[in-house]
């Protein structure tokens, strides 16, 4: 679908309020800004990112949601059971104005084919992470954790510097289509590999992506001559991975990195199985849902022993987070998981500290407001170096799409003075209108997810799902804007539970009490999570912080 026919929903702009206070206008606007046609991968059919994650259950459902949210007063609490306003109760003032609990299911229902026949019915949907939970921020979401990662791997495995390495990786969607731009911010040549012109044509257009061809020739020349002039390339290649992977290990072309991001986590909505054209593989998916799965499943299979091979040949492999080893070890691939995931090789150290995907947008709709809060992290934080060259980075070369937004990793310690900042930047008119602060449900306490958040845990307690519900508990109970718990968020159905809070500020003292009390118990929970799970740095921390852990610290 071109851009042109996709349906126009748009946010609000400036400082006129439709609802009836700045929390429910900023949840208001974040759920349309989810459905804008800049940042919505399919908003025809309410799909936002990662596969089928949607924004609310039916169009009637979310029209339901906007009457809702502009009726909604600042003493109410409106509640979202999968992507459905189904009740409205009398809270107070510094409590959630919304509550949101998306895709989940009895642990032993909690299969894809049990959502599917529940959504069918219209009784669930997908919600992912940020797209049921109205914070997702387009492809900038994942670019700096895609960027960093990129970089740990070159500083682990490179010495460094990726200049002059390839870098092979698949899918261009919501997501994935960070994974061009991120490997070239970090200097590398990169071969994405993507079934869907569309999605190819988009990141062209959003300049997440440099060059596109269909011919594999041609895309090894330009990154040869790339490479050997250490020159930064990105080229999107129309093709599928369960056939393009294979065809480098039979022509002994091993990349220095491979890694994937392609819907794997979903077998029939996601992954496209090889050896069929694209319209092919479409009309089967509805026609012969099984079928489809089964191949997709086999193709996984294939595509994950290719990855596998490179690995044998000397390549760094790695995990992106979508769940294909799990599937690959379904196909027979027996060694799937020898690839390692992101999180233990190069996230973890990070989570220990409270760090993780720190977000905000403008709700005035103005860069300006943006690059205003930039250089106020840059003050705030002027001891940190790579802050600073990603700020600076993305100021330069992310395109906006839908409200203007900005993502850095920041740490406990670190987000509450940013939200305190921003808050007073509202109130004294600096910013013409308010921020709106959240994270991805990818962060250091709000997930269980064992293969990947949450994969190897010192203390084996990988699978332990207590955690993103107290998160989603404590930043309630400390006045979030809104709180979501949600199931099968990254890698599908039965293998994740996790929570996210978005808290708004709009430049008053009440807004500064909820902002100093949720900026610390949200990235406070990952301190607690990592320390009980026996991570020595976490303990530091929290003693050189002052968390408070009973029988521990105090
Ligand atoms: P998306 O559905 O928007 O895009 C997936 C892309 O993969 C599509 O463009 C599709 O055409 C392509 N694709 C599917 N099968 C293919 C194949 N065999 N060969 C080539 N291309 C193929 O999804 P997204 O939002 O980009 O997310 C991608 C995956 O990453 C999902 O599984 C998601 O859950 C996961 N994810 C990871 C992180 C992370 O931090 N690592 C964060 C969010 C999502």
């Amino acid at each position: 679908m071109s851009t042109a026919d996709r349906p126009n929903i748009r946010a609000a702009r400036g400082t006129e309020l439709t609802c009836k206070g700045w929390v429910q206008e900023a949840a208001l606007r974040m759920l349309m800004n989810n459905l804008d046609r800049e940042v919505a991968e399919a908003p025809e059919d309410l799909v936002v990112y990662g596969g089928t994650g949607k924004a609310a259950r039916s169009w009637p459902d979310y029209h339901r949601i906007v009457a809702s949210l502009r009726s909604l007063e600042s003493d109410e609490t409106l509640l979202i059971q999968s992507g459905r306003a189904v009740g409205i109760f009398k809270t107070h003032a510094d409590a959630p104005r919304v509550l949101l609990a998306n895709s989940l299911l009895v642990p032993k229902w909690a299969t894809w084919q049990e959502h599917e026949r529940l959504a069918a019915l219209g009784l669930t949907m997908f919600g992912q992470m940020t797209a049921g939970s109205w914070i997702y921020i387009g492809t900038q979401g994942i670019l700096q954790g895609t960027y960093e990662t990129f970089v740990a791997c070159g500083r682990q495995r490179f010495g460094g510097d990726l200049a002059g390495k390839l870098i092979v990786t698949g899918g261009l969607g919501g997501m994935g289509g960070a994974q061009p731009l991120a490997a070239t911010m970090a200097g590398a040549a990169c071969l994405c590999v993507e079934v869907d012109p569309d999605r190819i044509a988009r990141r062209l257009e959003h300049k997440y992506l440099m060059r596109s061809t269909s011919s594999l020739d041609e895309a090894l020349a330009w990154l040869d001559e790339a490479r050997a002039s250490k020159q930064a390339l990105s080229v999107g290649l129309e093709g599928n991975c369960a056939e393009v992977l294979p065809e480098l290990v039979r022509r002994g072309r091993i990349p220095d990195i491979v890694t994937d991001q392609t819907s794997a986590h979903d077998p029939l909505g996601g992954y496209v199985p090889g050896g069929m054209s694209l319209a092919a593989a479409r009309s089967l998916r509805t026609e012969d849902p099984d079928e489809y799965v089964r191949r997709s499943i086999a193709a996984m299979g294939t595509h994950v022993r290719a990855m596998r091979d490179m690995q044998d040949k000397g390549a760094v492999a790695f995990d992106y987070g979508n769940n294909i080893r799990a599937y690959a070890v379904e196909a027979g691939v027996e060694d799937a998981f020898e690839i390692k995931g992101f999180i233990p090789e190069y996230i973890r150290p990070l989570f220990c500290e409270g760090k993780g995907p720190f977000r905000w947008a403008a709700l005035s709709g103005k860069p300006e407001d943006i690059y205003k809060t930039d250089k106020a992290i840059l003050d705030l934080f002027p001891e940190d170096e790579a802050l600073r060259r990603w700020i600076e980075l993305a100021g330069e070369q992310v395109a906006w799409q839908g409200l203007p937004a900005r993502i850095c990793w920041l740490g406990y310690g670190e987000r509450h003075r940013a939200g305190l900042k921003f808050n007073e930047m509202v109130r004294s008119g600096e910013l013409e209108a308010p921020i709106v602060i959240g994270r991805d449900h990818l962060d250091c306490g709000s997930v269980a997810s064992p293969n990947r958040e949450t994969e190897a845990m010192k203390d084996s307690s990988d699978a332990v799902a207590d955690w993103p519900i107290l998160n989603a508990l404590i930043n309630t109970a400390a006045g979030a804007s809104w709180v979501s718990v949600h199931h099968g968020g990254g890698v599908g159905m039965g293998y994740s539970i996790h929570a996210g809070m978005v808290v708004v500020a709009d430049g008053s003292e009440d807004a500064a009490r909820r902002l100093e009390r949720v900026l610390h118990s949200d990235p406070g929970m990952g301190i607690v999570r990592h320390v009980d799970a026996g991570y020595e740095e976490a303990l530091e921390f929290a003693k050189r912080y002052g968390v408070k852990i009973p029988g521990v610290t105090v």
